[in-house]
Order: structure tokens, then C-alpha cells, then sequence
């Protein structure tokens, strides 16, 4: 029997030794965090009133201030238990990062007190050098520092045998580059505020409105796999995704995952799961199974950007925490398995003004109607524009096998709008004189607009932008990506064309023209500019590719080649006029990503050449050696005992021994190949090495699978040690 079948008789739920009634969430919601609430208990109303101000306008606060906070909030934490505090931060590598210090100070010989002061509240020093900075540090000094986001609340992480308070807080360097995620969606919110209050107060707002933010709402896709196979699969451990593997004869194809009902001991997980996000204050709200076997999803209530993506971190964090527990592991690679759908991450983007409008919200009075369409046509323009700089947001090893791979979404990007939006905006580009009938239209007087209705809005579930009823929602994001990064993008693309719209505006009415007249013909003028953007068809389908190319939208597939929008002049020059990155921030970033790329590939390449050689070529020479003796026992008794072996099975008995022959030595060849060209590739610069993985080391990866699959069909199931895709994706 093989390893993988013996593994086979280990799998089962976990037992549960009781059964748990859950608490009611409004009891318990948020209380491993340090609130606003909580910190209105512990401090005084000044130092309250500072707080808040620093929130809500950025004054900070003094050192005595900061001093009172940090008090309360060690004493907050260490009366829930907690004895160590950590500066909790998101490094540009993609996960988060911790040094942890205990709280204790000594006050004499043998004795300790718990102390944590303001100082080390607002700043950390972790050793910077073991982030990268992608020359940031070369430039500069190796020193790093942590600095509070007040405005993410900090919170009490629990393991069984201690709690650790968490500071979410900001990484930068010694000359305040920023060296994480965090950062720059900051920035860019900062930024979105100040161009949506502009264009806000053009439209009469005035005192009411005071700030403008984005909203998020993470959709998480993931996949859930038993804890024993993932031990016996080299790829799944060192990489996240199964580098070779048949495809099962059953996939997604009869779709009875996503209908099913969701299996026992996945459905505890996600008590669990959302159990322990509920106390982080994460709001969890839906839970479903997805498309392809052991495939499923969470998604939040949307929040404030910021938090959001916090708690997008923490959520990840917590699957992986959670799934171990009950003896499964959480895979959130974008394309954990071949053949079968990949994760992905819907980012779900709105903006809010400060009284919880969101002004995506098409609106109850033609006014309001007007100022959601002249948000929505910065919208299109930012897409237009910017498009590269959406694509080079999403860019990472893993996404590369969703986008432009035959997956959705695909790599083009466009915008989707639905049938309604797409005839007012029509309407509007004719001069709205066409004939729909008089319910439909409001009068302006100077120009009339269609009503809206409320949530018509229909789906296209291909668009990578689509607008989904008060939301546009960002299909392209991998399922592993923080989704900081994504944001601010957004954001800032978003506000330029906010400030483009409010100057046209005004602009337009010096000239003496009506207020309204003018929007709308903003408006009608950037939809007239901006159509190639929109596409409202199947997003998958070979045609829109073709039509994509002919209006010169870009379709990059590769990572190396989307990340080239951070270097390109115009995007650098956007980023430093908004302060969002600066030129050697947005370098440093690429210079990353790209040296990401490369380790991922290079990871994947060598796992790949451990497991051939060390478990398929092994397997493939066990049934070899099957055959062969086969054979040999055969042609040894049609001489010896004269046996009438028929002359065409012996034929195919030679046939497929010499199939199996060949095809081992495919793989062996191709992995000898492989192994050369990451030789040859450490010689160029990274730049040039990405180019040579993607071209070059992507194909032969594949092909060495294609060999490697073939290879497991014929193999004798106890001779093959590598459980199977039908094991991993079908035990229940
Ligand atoms: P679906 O996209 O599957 O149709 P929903 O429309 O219900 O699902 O919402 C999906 C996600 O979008 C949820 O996480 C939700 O919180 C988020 N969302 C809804 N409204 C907004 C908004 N105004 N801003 C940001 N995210 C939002
Ligand atoms: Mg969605």
C-alpha cells in the first residue's frame, strides 16, 4: 500500500467533545479590541476630544496625551490577559508583520512592573533589514520605524496559552519612505477626501459634508483541503498550489458543490472562523460554497478602507489559524489546482461621505441623480486612463494563472455598467431628446434625465469592473493579496478624475452656462471619451479579445510586463503630484514585486524537480519494473512451457512498457532542462530573469506536468505516494 492510501483511512471529521451553543454576536462583537468606545471608559473626555480630532482631521496629539492612551490601553489589555504587545504591519512582501516585546519593566532587583508608555505606543523600531526596500535602504539607513494608525483600532490576539495586544501601525523608513501597504492607502484616502469634498461642495454641499472616504468589502474565496494530504504534497507545502496532479474525471462541471449544502465539517470551520473574527471586530456576514469542489467564501460588511483591509489580514490570518484546528488546511492561492476554478478576491469599492452617504447611491431627487452621474464619469475616466495602473495592482505570480489564463476575469480591463446605466448615460450623450416614455424621464428644465430605479441593476459576473448597484466591485484581485495596494490605486486614479470633473465644471459654468447644463455636458463629453473602456458582454469569450485589441485595450498577461505601468513617466508623475508614492516608493515597489515573481518561480521550479525526481520518476520506475517483469515472466514461459500467448497482446504488453519507458524519461529530460535554465537565468538581472520565467520556465514547467499527469493515469494507484486531485477534492 502506498503512503497516500494509508492516509486515506486517517481521514475524518474532527470530533467534537461538545456540542457549543453560540453566544449572541451583539454580546460579545469587537471586545478583544480597543475601541472608540472602549477608549471613552478608559481616558479622559480631553484627551477623548484630542483623539478624535486627530482622527477626523489629523492634529496630533501631545506626548502627555499619547502617554494617558497608551496607560489605558495596557491596562485594558493585560486585564484581558495580555502579555506582550507587538507593532502589527503589512512589509510590501505580501504578509503581515510582528516583533513582539513583553510589557514588563524591572523596578528593582527581582521585581517587575507592567508599564507601556506613549513613546512606544506612537513608535517602533523593528530591524529593517530584514524587510526588503527594494533600495530604499541601500539609499538611506537600514533602520526602520513602526508608527500608530490610530485610526485602526488595536486589538488582543488569542492563542492557548497567552494574548498579544496588537498595534496596527504604519512601516517607514529613516526619511519616512514608506515601507509597507498601509502607508499609501492612507495617503490616497487623504486624497480622495479633499478632490470628493471639491467636487461635493460644486454641487451645493456645504458645511454638512466634512469627509469623504472609501468603502470596502472583501469577498474572500478560498479552498479547504485535509490536513494529511497537504503533509504528503511537497508543492501544496513549499508553494500553495499542486505543481502536477491529473485532473479527476469529476471537476466542477456538474456545479453540485455550489448548490450543495456545505459539509459538516467545513460549516464548524466557519463557526469558528467567524466566531474568532467577531471578537476582532471583523464583521463576517456571508459564508457559501463556490464553484469548484471544497471551494468557498466569506465576505464582510463592507467598512472604511482602512479597517477593511486590516481585517482582511486578520481574517487570512485567522482561516489558516481556524482550518488547522479542525485538521484542514486553508489554501488561499489564486490556483491551488489545474482545471478547476481559481480564488479570487471581489473588492467591492464605494465611497461614503462623513453622514454615511454612499455616492455611488443613485440618488432620490434629479440633483442627487446628477452628482452620482458625475462621479460615476470620473469613475470611467480613472479606467480609461489608468487602466495599466488597475492591472499592474493585481499583478503577482499566483494571479498570473487566473488572468489572461483562460480564467476569469480576464487580463483586459473594462468597465461594466448594466443596462440601465449604460441607456442614461446614451440618453445623455444625445442630448437625452430620444423617446422613452414620460415616467421614465425627470425634468431639469434644461435638459431632462431618466429615473432611476433602485437596485436594477443586473450582473455580469465576467467584467473585472463592474458597477454592481451603489458599488463598483474590482474583480481582478488574487485571493492571497493584501488588498491595500489595490485601494489606494483606486483611490487616487479616482480622485485625479474627480478633480478633472470638478475643474471642468466650473470652467464650464464660467462661461455663463447653467450649473446643471454644465455637469451634464461634462459628462456627456467624458462618456463620449471614455466608451472604449465599457463593455457590457461576456468577458470571457474569444470575440471580446478580439474587440479589445481593435479599440487598443491593453491585454498583459504577464507579471513582469504589468508592473512596468509603476516606471512609466505619467504614472510616477500622478503619484507625486497626489504624495501617494513617490518615484523611488513606486520603484522600490516594482523592483519587489518583481524579485517576488522570480523567488516564487524559482521556488516552484525547484519543488517541482525534488518531486519528479524524488517521487515520480520512483513510482514510474516501480511500475516499470512491474511491467518489465511481467514481460519477462511471460516471454519466459511461451519459451520454456511453450505457453500460446496470444501475439498481439504480448505486442501491447511491450507497447506500454515502452510507453511508460518513454514517458519517464520525458520527465527526466525536461526536469534536467528546467534546472539548466534557472542556471542560466540567475546570470541576468531581474527584470530579464521575470522575462525568462514567464516565457520560458512557465512553458517547460507545464510540460514536464503534462508528461508527469500522463504518468500518474497508468502508474499503479499503490505504487503513486502523491495523493490524487479525486482524494484531495472529493473526500467528504
Ligand atoms: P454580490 O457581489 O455577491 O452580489 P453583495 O452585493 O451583497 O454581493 O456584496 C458583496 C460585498 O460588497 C459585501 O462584502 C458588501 O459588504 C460589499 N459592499 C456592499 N456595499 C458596499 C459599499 N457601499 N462599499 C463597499 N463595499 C460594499
Ligand atoms: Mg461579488
Amino acid at each position: 500500500m502506498s503512503i497516500r492510501q494509508n492516509v486515506l483511512f486517517k481521514i475524518k471529521s474532527l470530533e467534537l467533545d461538545k456540542v457549543k451553543v453560540p453566544k449572541k454576536v451583539s454580546t460579545y462583537f469587537g471586545q478583544n479590541t480597543f475601541s472608540m468606545e472602549t477608549m471613552q471608559k478608559h481616558i479622559s473626555k480631553n484627551t477623548f476630544e484630542a483623539f478624535k480630532t486627530w482622527i477626523s482631521e489629523g492634529k496630533t496629539i501631545s506626548l502627555a496625551q499619547a502617554n494617558e492612551i497608551a496607560g489605558a490601553m495596557k491596562d485594558w489589555a493585560t486585564g484581558l490577559g495580555a502579555t506582550y504587545y507587538t507593532h502589527w504591519f503589512q512589509p510590501l512582501t505580501g504578509l503581515t508583520a510582528e516583533k513582539h516585546d513583553s510589557f514588563i519593566s524591572l523596578t528593582g532587583p527581582g521585581k517587575v512592573i507592567e508599564k507601556f508608555s506613549g513613546n512606544k505606543l506612537i513608535q517602533g523600531e523593528p530591524d529593517a533589514s530584514s524587510f526588503p526596500s527594494g533600495g530604499i535602504r541601500a539609499t538611506f539607513e537600514a533602520r526602520g520605524y513602526t508608527a500608530w494608525d490610530p485610526s485602526s483600532p488595536a486589538f488582543i490576539v488569542e492563542s492557548k496559552l497567552g494574548r498579544t495586544l496588537c498595534i496596527p501601525t504604519i512601516f517607514i523608513s529613516y526619511h519616512g519612505e514608506a515601507l509597507d501597504k498601509k502607508l499609501p492607502l492612507l495617503r490616497s484616502d487623504e486624497v480622495l477626501n479633499k478632490a470628493a469634498v471639491g467636487l461635493l461642495k460644486l454641487f451645493g454641499h456645504k458645511k454638512e459634508v466634512k469627509k469623504v472616504f472609501s468603502t470596502c468589502g472583501a469577498e474572500q474565496e478560498y479552498f479547504l483541503i485535509d490536513k494529511n494530504y497537504y503533509n504528503l504534497r511537497q508543492d501544496l507545502i513549499m508553494t500553495g498550489r499542486t505543481l502536477i496532479g491529473a485532473p479527476s474525471p469529476k471537476g466542477q462541471q456538474l456545479e453540485d458543490q455550489y448548490f450543495g449544502t456545505i459539509k459538516e465539517r467545513v460549516i464548524n470551520f466557519m463557526f469558528e472562523v467567524a466566531e474568532e473574527a467577531y471578537k476582532l471586530g471583523i464583521p463576517v456576514m456571508t459564508r457559501h460554497n463556490e464553484v469548484a469542489p471544497h471551494q468557498y467564501e466569506f465576505a464582510p460588511i463592507f467598512e472604511e478602507s482602512n479597517i477593511a483591509a486590516d481585517h482582511n489580514q486578520l481574517l487570512m490570518e485567522l482561516m489558516k489559524k481556524v482550518a488547522l484546528k479542525h485538521g484542514m488546511i486553508c489554501l488561499l492561492h489564486e490556483k491551488p489546482f489545474a482545471g478547476i476554478n481559481g480564488s479570487g478576491k471581489h473588492l467591492n469599492w464605494s465611497l461614503s461621505d462623513n453622514q454615511g452617504n454612499n455616492l455611488l447611491n443613485p440618488g432620490q431627487t434629479p440633483e442627487d441623480n446628477l452628482q452620482f452621474l458625475a462621479i460615476l464619469a470620473a469613475v470611467l475616466r480613472a479606467v480609461y486612463l489608468h487602466g495599466d495602473l488597475l492591472r499592474a495592482s493585481v499583478a503577482l505570480a499566483g494571479n498570473e494563472h487566473r488572468l489572461g489564463a483562460n480564467e476569469a476575469p480576464p487580463a483586459i480591463i473594462s468597465v461594466f455598467l448594466g443596462e440601465q446605466l449604460t441607456n442614461i448615460l446614451n440618453m445623455i450623450e444625445r442630448g437625452v431628446k430620444s423617446k422613452v416614455s414620460k415616467s421614465d424621464i425627470m425634468d431639469f428644465g434644461i435638459g431632462r434625465l431618466p429615473k432611476f430605479s433602485k437596485d436594477s441593476t443586473d450582473r455580469n459576473r465576467t467584467s473585472p469592473f463592474a458597477f454592481t448597484g451603489a458599488k463598483f466591485e474590482f474583480r481582478a484581485v488574487g485571493s492571497s493579496q493584501n488588498i491595500s495596494t489595490p485601494i489606494a490605486i483606486i483611490n487616487t486614479i479616482i480622485a485625479e478624475s474627480l478633480d478633472y470633473v470638478s475643474e471642468q465644471i466650473r470652467k464650464t459654468t464660467s462661461t455663463g452656462k447653467d450649473f446643471n447644463a454644465s455637469v451634464l455636458q461634462v459628462i456627456s463629453r467624458i462618456t463620449k471619451e471614455t466608451k472604449d473602456i465599457r463593455f457590457e458582454g461576456n468577458n470571457y469569450a474569444l470575440e471580446w479579445i478580439k474587440e479589445a485589441k481593435k479599440r487598443g485595450l491593453p491585454n498583459i498577461a504577464s507579471t513582469y510586463e504589468s508592473l512596468e505601468a509603476l516606471t512609466k513617466k505619467e504614472n510616477v508623475v500622478l503619484f507625486e503630484k497626489y504624495r501617494v508614492f513617490s518615484r523611488e516608493e513606486l520603484l522600490a515597489r516594482y523592483h519587489i514585486w518583481i524579485h517576488m515573481y522570480n523567488l516564487t518561480l524559482e521556488i516552484e521550479a525547484n519543488t517541482l524537480n525534488e518531486m519528479v525526481n524524488a517521487s515520480v520518476v520512483p513510482a514510474g520506475y516501480k511500475y516499470e519494473k512491474l511491467l518489465a517483469s511481467t514481460l519477462d515472466e511471460l516471454v519466459r514461459l511461451k519459451k520454456n512451457a511453450n505457453l500460446k500467448v496470444n501475439a498481439a497482446a504480448l505486442k501491447d504488453k511491450k507497447e506500454h512498457l515502452c510507453e511508460v519507458v518513454s514517458k519517464i524519461y520525458y520527465v527526466r529530460k525536461n526536469a534536467t532542462e528546467m534546472i539548466k535554465l534557472l542556471d542560466k537565468a540567475k546570470q541576468v538581472s531581474d527584470e530579464k530573469r521575470a522575462k525568462v520565467y514567464f516565457s520560458e520556465l512557465k512553458p517547460l514547467m507545464e510540460h514536464i506536468r503534462k508528461h508527469v499527469d500522463a504518468l500518474e493515469c497508468v502508474v499503479s494507484d499503490d505504487a503513486w505516494d502523491l495523493p490524487k486531485y479525486r482524494e484531495m477534492l472529493f473526500i467528504k
